[in-house]
């Protein structure tokens, strides 16, 4: 097991105090907490070899390129990439997608149609909208049942010849479920679709392994997984990659310019134009050898007993229901106390130092299904203990006397 403790040293905000209490920290669903490990590789790129990369003949420029490379190179072997150049560096799971829906842009046509799920992110949903009014491509959307989890009977009924893409998240970030995505990309090749994976709730919780999947695309994003904001990976099969055209253009995106026609560069440059963020980029391999020196198997492990403590506690309480019953689940619990608005739960319960996310999580249709506002949403990582659960617990048992 876990030492927790130990680990809990790591993260300086862990032992901070908000509004007067110990901070419990159950929001890692939004971000997560960063350890003085990734703090510290921050400044000291800054401190030690802040130069633009790709650029200059000078050693400074030589020593940031090779740690950001460097640090592509053990995100490749993270996700189990074929190719480094299968790796792009973006600002987040929100512009790796939005890179994705620019390409196909020039790909569907009138006719063709996209499948969402009834699970997604805001994120991925919105770029696929704009998609299809741009292309007159239509939106279809798996349906999901009563315990959040999507209907395959539906997805295999939505499949045909005109299925274009198909994108779904790998852990759904309102309700924690775990999809099916290894089912649903074989099946969307089956009808010549490429699929989408947006793993940005995934890869806090366990290491994908894009070959395995056989996904074409595998967005995430650096913040939720220990590491920098404005961060985040972009996978991409090499034919898909060179069959897109870039997303901006700019600098480091070139071969060639001149005024009659640019020849864009090879991967991963092509989509990488202008000047990134180098100190996350690199950063951002950083916190991924934090998390594999832990080890995903004790990460899972450790949130496995807090799902469960948190599950079998929440509902001693009346009234409280939560969302997202299906077997499948990562350490996300989302509830509602009967007759009582979560907002006000959330704000009694962050006077007593938990921090804990309520609203519709950038997930409304999920909300809609439901017919609720929103949920309080308790979002755990490794680094959170059994203990901080049962002063959750008590504390929303409070909130629950005192609104009622
Ligand atoms: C957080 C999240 C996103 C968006 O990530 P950004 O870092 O805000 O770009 C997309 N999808 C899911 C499932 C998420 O949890």
């Amino acid at each position: 097991m876990l030492d927790i403790q130990k680990i809990r040293a790591d993260f300086p905000i862990l032992s901070e105090k908000v509004n007067g209490k110990p901070l419990v920290y159950f929001d890692n669903g939004a971000t997560s907490q960063k350890p003085q490990i990734v703090i510290d590789a921050e400044a000291k790129y800054y401190q030690e070899i802040n130069a633009n990369i790709h650029r200059g003949v000078h050693t400074l420029s030589q020593l940031a390129t090779d740690a950001y490379e460097i640090s592509r190179v053990k995100i490749q072997h993270h996700i189990n990439a074929k190719f480094s150049h299968e790796v792009l560096f973006t600002s987040g799971t929100t512009h790796g997608i939005n890179l994705v829906t620019n390409g196909f842009a020039s790909i569907l046509k009138p006719g063709d149609e996209v499948v969402v799920s009834s699970l997604e992110h805001h994120s991925n949903i919105v770029p696929w909208q704009m998609l299809c009014e741009k292309t007159g491509a239509t939106l279809k959307v798996i349906p999901m049942n009563e315990n959040g989890e999507l209907i395959m009977e539906a997805f295999d009924a939505l499949l045909s010849a005109k299925t274009k893409v198909v994108t779904v998240n790998h852990i759904s970030n309102a309700l924690g479920i775990i999809n099916p995505i290894k089912y649903i990309i074989e099946k969307a090749h089956a009808v010549g679709a490429a699929v989408l994976i947006d793993g940005a709730q995934a890869v806090p919780h366990l290491k994908p392994d894009v070959q395995d999947l056989d996904c074409d695309f595998y967005a995430f994003s650096g913040h939720k997984m220990c590491g920098p904001t404005g961060t985040g990976i972009l996978y991409g099969k090499e034919d898909w990659l060179n069959k897109l055209p870039p997303y901006q253009g700019g600098g480091e995106m070139i071969k060639e310019v001149t005024f009659e026609k640019t020849t864009y560069a090879d991967l991963p440059h092509k989509f990488e134009a202008g000047t990134p963020n180098i100190a996350g980029g690199i950063v951002l391999g950083t916190a991924v050898d934090y998390l594999n020196n832990i080890g995903f198997d004790n990460i899972q492990k450790q949130e496995e007993a807090l799902l469960e403590h948190a599950t079998k506690r929440l509902l001693e309480i009346e009234g409280l229901k939560i969302y997202g019953t299906g077997k499948n689940k990562a350490s996300v619990v989302s509830f509602n106390i009967d007759g009582i608005h979560p907002y006000d739960i959330g704000s009694i319960i962050d006077k007593l130092g938990i921090a804990v996310r309520t609203g519709h999580h950038c997930a409304q249709p999920i909300m809609n299904f439901f017919c609720i506002p929103g949920t309080i949403r308790a979002s755990f990582s490794f680094y959170n203990t059994i203990e901080e659960i049962d002063v959750m617990v008590e504390a929303v048992k409070k909130a629950k006397t005192m609104l009622s």
